[in-house]
């Protein structure tokens, strides 16, 4: 991979919270060291005069749900070298892909809108599912030094390195007390590592935010949380983050 020379860079965000974006911005001084020299060509949420494109690298928040959503990234993806999904709902589908089944959706839209509001949304899905991703910093938030890591790797014209191991090893080193080995439920063992285990280090379990680790024994998985929580409740526990991954839809046949 070539270092970018003075790198166009697009910025946007699809149907989400906009909490990765939050986080991008928490970088401060930082992100204002790391995008020197690039050029930022539209960003709806900072800036006005956004252009177009070209780009050499799009950051892409959120899940597209609506068609004009869809078109957009495709047209993204025609224009741009490089596209990085930022944050779950933009690698995984994230919290909008739990609800799968349109009669579901459709009675949420009409608990929560009023009855003349006509609902465009469709199924939740990753970027993956429309277009080609190339990179993907993972988590519900993401953590702001994974950004950093990312970006600063790519505008140095290398590729960022993969997070090949699961969120245990990042738990043993910080020297946590096992959930699972107590009979808790905890997703640690099938989920991508990379943010240091934060949530086990402050009392809670793994849910599974950064999504499936590369060869994760996903069946094992089952059946230990199964045996601790029940069925009902382990498969809630992975259709959080997991329910667009092969393994769940294989496992679960119904999404
Ligand atoms: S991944 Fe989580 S924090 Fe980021 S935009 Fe989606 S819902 Fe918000
Ligand atoms: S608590 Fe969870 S993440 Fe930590 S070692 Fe046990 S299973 Fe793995
Ligand atoms: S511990 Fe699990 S749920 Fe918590 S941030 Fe890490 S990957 Fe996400």
């Amino acid at each position: 991979m070539k270092p970018i020379g003075k790198p166009k860079m697009g910025i946007f965000d699809f149907t989400d919270c906009e909490g990765c974006e939050v986080e991008l911005i928490n970088l401060k001084d930082q992100l204002v060291d790391l995008l020197e020299g690039v050029e930022i060509v539209n960003w709806r949420l900072a800036k006005e005069g956004n252009k177009p494109g070209p780009f050499d690298v799009a950051i892409i928040e959120g899940t597209p749900v609506t068609p004009h959503e869809q078109d957009l990234l495709r047209e993204i993806r025609e224009k741009t070298r490089i596209i990085v999904a930022l944050g779950a709902c933009a690698c995984t589908g994230g919290i909008p892909a739990i609800i799968d089944d349109e009669r579901d959706r459709l009675s949420f839209y009409k608990s929560a809108y009023p009855p003349e509001y006509k609902p465009r949304g469709t199924e939740a899905k990753p970027l993956s599912a429309y277009v080609e991703v190339d990179y993907m910093i993972n988590g519900c938030p993401v953590d702001k030094r994974e950004i950093a890591r990312t970006l600063s790797s790519l505008l140095r014209g290398c590729a960022p390195e993969e997070r090949d191991y699961p969120v245990c090893m990042e738990c043993k080193i910080n020297d946590n007390r096992c959930r699972l080995v107590n009979g808790e439920p905890c997703l640690g063992p099938i989920t991508m590592g990379g943010c240091r285990a934060f949530c086990i280090t402050h009392g809670k379990h793994c849910y599974g935010c950064y999504g499936l680790v590369k060869d994760a024994n996903f069946d094992r998985m089952v059946t230990a949380l199964e045996e601790i929580a029940g069925r009902g409740d382990a498969e809630r526990m992975l259709g959080m983050f997991m329910s667009e991954s092969e393994e769940y839809k294989r496992r679960y046949g119904r999404r």
